[in-house]
This record gives C-alpha cells, sequence and structure tokens, in this order.
C-alpha cells in the first residue's frame, strides 16, 4: 500500500453543515482546524485533496467481523442447510487443519477489502477453543501486526464451538488474552441449556474481570423466543458494574419475543448500557431458516432499541464463509442492508443508519478522537457523493481514504 502525507482537504461537504469546507491536518495526523471554503478553485498541490464537493465522513468502523473465517467459503463443505447449527459444525472440522499462515493470508485480503472502502477500524471476533487451540489467533495477531498503519483492529477471543460444551475453550481464552488480544468473547445462546447458558456468562465476567476488560458475547443468534440470554447477561453486567462495557451481538431473538416481554429486555439493555450490534446480511441469511411463510428478517429491534438510547451498531459478520457466502468488507452495503431490514428510510432514519456504521461503534470502541471536529484523529472516508441518502444509496467506493492524515493508496 502506498502512502500519500495530507496537509488539507478543500472543497469538502460535511455531515449536517451546509456549504463546503477545507480541513486541516496538522503533522500528528489529527484535524487542527476546520474553515468555511473560501474558494472553490482548490489547488493542486503535494499534501491536498480536492474533494470536489463530496461528502466527507469519519472512517467506517466494522464493530463485527470474523478475519479468520474470511474466504474460507471454498475451504469447507457446501452448508446444505443454510443455517448457523450446519455452518458451526462445518467450520469445526475444516479449521483443524488451518495455519496461522493460511489465517494470516485470507485476513489480510479482507482487511484491504474493508480498507478500500473506508473502513478505518475493525472489532475481530478470532475463533479460540480446543479445535481452533491458538493457531487461528495467531494468525489474526500477526494480520493485525502486519496493518498497524493502516487501520486499528480490537480482537475478541471467542469460544466459537461453547465454553462448557468446550472444556478447553476458557483456558485458550485466557491464553488468547495474553497472547494481545482486548476483549473477551462469547456465545451464550449456543450451550446445551438455558443454566450452561447463564454459567457462561458467568464466566465470561470472572474472566473479563481477571483481565479489567469488555465483554462482546455473541448472544439470542436464534429466531426462538426461547432463547433468553440477553437479559441475563445485562442483568449480570450491572450486577459487576461492568455498564458501558459489555456488548451484545446479534440479539436476534428479541424480534420474536411477545411485545411485553421484549419491552421488559430493552428497558434492561438500556439500564445496562449494553451496545447492541445487529449484522444485518448475516441476519437476514442465517435467521428465519426454520420458518415457512411468513419468513422472519432474523434481525433484533433496530428501532426499538435506538428509540430507548441503547447504543446499536451495525457490522459486516463474515465476507465469503460457510455462514454468509457473500459480503465485500463494505460497510456502505452494510448500511444499505439495514435500511432495508428494519424500514429505515426516512432521511433521520438513514442518519441512524449511518450511525450505526460511524459514531455509534466509535462509542463501543471508546473512542474519543472519532469524528469531523477539530481535534479528531484524521481518520477520514471522502465519499463521491453529496448526501448521506446517496452515499447509503449508490455505496461509491471512496475518492479517498485516510489513517491517521496519511492517504492510503491501494495499489
Ligand atoms: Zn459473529
Amino acid at each position: 500500500m502506498n502512502r500519500q502525507k495530507i496537509t488539507r482537504i478543500d472543497n469538502a461537504r460535511l455531515r449536517g453543515r451546509e456549504g463546503l469546507y477545507t480541513l486541516n491536518i496538522d503533522g500528528a495526523g489529527r484535524i487542527a482546524s476546520i474553515e468555511k471554503n473560501t474558494s472553490h478553485a482548490a489547488l493542486a498541490a503535494d499534501g491536498r485533496i480536492d474533494a470536489a464537493g463530496g461528502l466527507v465522513l469519519p472512517s467506517f468502523i466494522d464493530l463485527h467481523l470474523h478475519l479468520d473465517l474470511a474466504y474460507s467459503l471454498e475451504l469447507v463443505p457446501e452448508n446444505r442447510s443454510g443455517t448457523l447449527l450446519e455452518a458451526i459444525a462445518l467450520y469445526s472440522e475444516a479449521k483443524k487443519s488451518f495455519t496461522p499462515g493460511n489465517v494470516c493470508e485470507r485476513a489480510l485480503r479482507a482487511i484491504r477489502d474493508e480498507i478500500s472502502f473506508g473502513t478505518g477500524a475493525i472489532r475481530n471476533h478470532v475463533d479460540v477453543g480446543s479445535t481452533a487451540e491458538l493457531r487461528l489467533c495467531e494468525g489474526v495477531l500477526a494480520a493485525r501486526e502486519k496493518m498497524k498503519d493502516f487501520i486499528d483492529i480490537e480482537v475478541v477471543t471467542f469460544p466459537q464451538d461453547g465454553v462448557i460444551r468446550d472444556h478447553g475453550a476458557l483456558d485458550r481464552m485466557k491464553a488468547a488474552m495474553k497472547m494481545g488480544c482486548d476483549i473477551v468473547g462469547g456465545i451464550a445462546h449456543y450451550e446445551r441449556t438455558p443454566r450452561d447458558s447463564q454459567r457462561q456468562i458467568e464466566l465470561l465476567f470472572d474472566l473479563a474481570e481477571e483481565f479489567d476488560c469488555r465483554i462482546d458475547c455473541h448472544i439470542d443468534e436464534t429466531d426462538s423466543p426461547e432463547s433468553r440470554c440477553v437479559e441475563y447477561l445485562a442483568a449480570e453486567t450491572v450486577k459487576r458494574g461492568w455498564q458501558g462495557r459489555v456488548t451484545a451481538s446479534h440479539v436476534c431473538a428479541l424480534a420474536s419475543y411477545e411485545p411485553v416481554h421484549a419491552a421488559k429486555v430493552i428497558g434492561l439493555l438500556a439500564e445496562a448500557q449494553v451496545h447492541v450490534v445487529t449484522n444485518p446480511g448475516v441476519n437476514l441469511h442465517l435467521q428465519g431458516r426454520f420458518d415457512t411463510y411468513p419468513k422472519r428478517r432474523g434481525l433484533t429491534r433496530v428501532r426499538e432499541l435506538m428509540a430507548a438510547g441503547v447504543n446499536v451498531s451495525a457490522g459486516q459478520d463474515c465476507i465469503k464463509d460457510p455462514f454468509y457466502p457473500f459480503g465485500t468488507g463494505q460497510m456502505l452495503e452494510v448500511a444499505h442492508l439495514l435500511a432495508h431490514a428494519d424500514h429505515l428510510s426516512s432521511p433521520n432514519q438513514l442518519g441512524s443508519v449511518m450511525d450505526a456504521i460511524t459514531i455509534n461503534p466509535a462509542r463501543s470502541m471508546r473512542r474519543t478522537d472519532y469524528g469531523t471536529m477539530p481535534g479528531c484523529q484524521a481518520d477520514l472516508v471522502i465519499l463521491p457523493v453529496d448526501t448521506l441518502q446517496e452515499a447509503i444509496r449508490c455505496r461509491p467506493r471512496p475518492a479517498a481514504v485516510l489513517k491517521r492524515g496519511v492517504r492510503l493508496l491501494m495499489k
């Protein structure tokens, strides 16, 4: 990847502001100042970009991704049922032969895809357990190291095969944290009984306390209204004083709860300040598989969560793997799918959709220097469209992508 230091962006359109602006970028890669454009004729000089009236946004954040899975579709037998459960079983067999080198290579390809579409930060869930051992984690951490100048990556220790079901998982998660992972992951709904699911959640908190770290748990990724792990996660969050440090990923079952219970659970999530991540493409694809007609959409109650003040983000989740044969690493495509799946189409609602791939995940990552304001890190994406609605409708390739004030040019 080639790099070019940028000192100034002219003719930039900024979200929620009228007119065109110039963004000055300092030597530390931060936005030093923003001025209203005095002239529309930008000087073409080294270190300057003419945004030509295009929308300049903070780089997208993909808050839910599996880099060890990326581009593994051809390495795994076909998922005939198309269900989550078959995908887990198929991947469990296939990953026995994966090496750190093979994982790193596929992860790098996916990271480059994400950057090319304007992603500046990723939260990755890496499979650790008695089958994956630490090989997949080694591969993903190596990819993160190689790309550290171009993208920020948080790594979650993800026990894909369960924690109670897979006796070796907890020790591997501890070891992975010591290797440099940042966040404790989980898969609460995948245990054999509700009691084991609760026990898993308690163990995740024990581990998070040991490492004084955040939690991001795959939870209730099913259409079954009987799957009620997330209320336990919220209750435990309050009990342990972990408010604001816990993310619940997927939370699909919430969409199938009857309204009174759903309202109670949404209230609990708001009280516990649990962040929620929806993965619209993957949820649409994997959920509803046991339905005939009408078929459920599979996503959690995005608009209701947002209305209750819950911080909701949207993730890519999968890129061409046994769980999901699609996925390109383009967060604007994720936003486009989210808008469709929850009927989010008014200008205000499209603003919320854009929030779900920008400022909301930044909050989950606890980024305090994220945005297009003076003092923010110049992690920026310049899009060749003039409105947020057009960005989501057309999903264009960025005109430029910047990391800490440096333009990244894909070879
Ligand atoms: Zn996932």
